[in-house]
């Protein structure tokens, strides 16, 4: 018979942090414009976002280094090779724990945790978070990871253009809801001037997106227009 402690553990399920409700963000945004230092809300914001951003980096480091903390003992697990299989069974050599590569990929799929062209930005908010010792270099290291935009830190941007907002993985909310939030953000004269400053870069790259949808929607109706071009054809069968 097995003893108790070398028993598979299947009880024990990964935890990915949730992303963090815009009510506390509002708040924060609130009370630093009015120049208060409310350190127990900035930290509340600040370790979530950080909880946050270590969730998705896990994600990160399962897609482009195929391994994964053991959930029970948090022992590095590696990934079969190229990819495991939806029959295949994640096993830690430490601890004994077991799950289906399905049941684990089902608990983070769905859930905002890809990390996309910003795992640069998640990896650097996290590490800010760490060295911040003030409260103004905590402020200011949420402020900057909330107003970005995926692939914005490349060197040359992807045929599409920007992405995401980097906000819809961190913070609750559709994509349309987060911009809008962003947007009604207060500022005031306590806000950092860095703080205005990304604000406005944000919205800078906001137009460059929305400018890059309004031209993709302005050629795919050109396509869909001329007779005879592929688009056309697929789109209107039997014609
Ligand atoms: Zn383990």
């Amino acid at each position: 018979m097995m003893a108790m402690e070398d028993r598979p553990r299947r009880d024990v399920r990964p935890r990915w942090a949730p992303r963090v409700p815009r009510d506390r963000v509002r708040r924060l945004y609130e009370s630093v414009a009015r120049g208060l230092i409310d350190e127990a809300l900035i930290d509340d914001v600040g370790i979530r976002l950080y909880l946050r951003c270590k969730s998705i980096l896990t994600v990160q480091e399962i897609r482009s280094h195929r391994r994964l903390p053991c959930p029970s003992c948090g022992q590095t697990i590696a990934l079969t090779v190229p990819w495991p299989d939806d029959e295949s069974a994640l096993h830690c050599p430490s601890c004994q724990w077991t799950m289906a590569w399905a049941d684990y990929w089902a608990t983070f799929r769905h859930q905002e945790l890809g990390p996309g062209g910003a795992a640069d930005i998640f990896a650097d908010y996290a590490k800010e978070w760490e060295a911040a010792t003030t409260p103004r270099d905590k402020i200011l290291a949420i402020d900057r990871v909330i107003h970005r935009w995926h692939w914005e830190t490349r060197e040359e941007r992807p045929s599409f253009g920007l992405g995401r907002p980097s906000a819809v993985n961190l913070i609750e909310g559709s994509r349309k809801d987060v911009i809008a939030f962003l947007n009604c953000l207060s500022y005031g004269d306590g806000s950092p001037g860095e703080a205005t400053a990304n604000r406005d870069a944000w919205r800078e790259r906001w137009q460059e997106v929305k400018d890059n949808q309004a031209r993709w929607h302005a050629q795919r109706a050109e396509r869909l227009r001329r007779p005879g071009s592929a688009f056309g054809q697929d789109d209107s069968p039997g014609r």
